[in-house]
């Protein structure tokens, strides 16, 4: 007699863009995927399989590159600035020699 509930069984989603895993056992009927309720295909659970894509998720990078971005986006943002108020400089310069010509 079994003590503990062993999970002896893995559902794979057939979809291969979803491909989410339900973990149960053989003894489950009408499974479906809990992501996108597809039909799942049993298969012989593996204690510390990988499942999925073999790719680890790298945190690290993608913060690193948010920051990168970041520090990006702020440095166009001074840059814009410096523009507009390069431009804004102008018009008003631009503004004085009009008024100077329209006053002569
Ligand atoms: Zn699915």
């Amino acid at each position: 007699m079994e003590k503990e509930m062993k999970y002896n069984t893995q559902f794979e989603c057939m979809d291969k863009s979803c491909n989410t895993v339900t973990i149960g056992h053989n003894r489950m009927d009408g499974v479906r995927c809990p992501r996108c309720s597809g039909p799942v295909i049993p298969k012989p659970f593996k204690l510390g399989e990988k499942v999925g894509k073999d790719k680890p998720l790298k945190t690290q990078p993608i913060t690193d590159d948010i920051n990168e971005i970041g520090k990006t986006l702020e440095k166009q943002i001074l840059d814009l600035e410096g523009k507009i108020s390069d431009l804004e400089q102008s018009l008003v310069s631009l503004e004085i020699k009009k008024r100077v010509r329209g006053s002569v």
